[in-house]
């Protein structure tokens, strides 16, 4: 994909939220270390972050660019999920993001054989592992 459809993707899912939550404010942040292991996790399955900052920010690697509108989507997706927990000051997992996301969104989020997060594919909910 490009640049251009991680931006465009984001304010399509951030107008969805907006209709849900009106005060809410989310940015948009090319980071990459937003694409760096974590402890316990491979970098080859990350491309994103959330910071509870105000406003809230998501964080994306450039590597992000390059995959495609399933991955950019399921993985922004997740990251929304986040967000919306955060603006309502909620402790949360990595699998409630999904759950929440899935319900604004009404659409679900998949692992695909790369762990990564996408619409079309793969296993959900999300395997325990990672
Ligand atoms: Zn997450």
């Amino acid at each position: 994909m490009s640049r251009k459809y991680v931006e465009k993707s984001f304010l399509y899912l951030f107008d969805l939220v907006s209709e849900k939550f009106p005060d809410i404010n989310i940015i948009l942040a090319l980071n990459d270390d937003a694409g760096k292991a974590r402890i316990g996790v491979s970098s080859r399955r990350q491309f994103a972050f959330t910071d509870d900052d105000e406003p809230i920010k998501i964080s994306v690697a450039t590597k992000i660019f390059y995959q495609s509108k399933a991955r950019v989507d399921g993985i922004l997706m997740h990251e929304f999920g986040h967000a919306i927990l955060m603006f309502q000051e909620k402790d949360h997992t990595e699998k409630d993001a999904d759950k929440i996301a899935e319900k604004i969104f009404n659409c679900y989020i998949y692992y695909d054989e790369d762990l990564v997060q996408n619409t079309n594919h793969g296993i959900r909910p999300r395997p325990k592992n990672i």
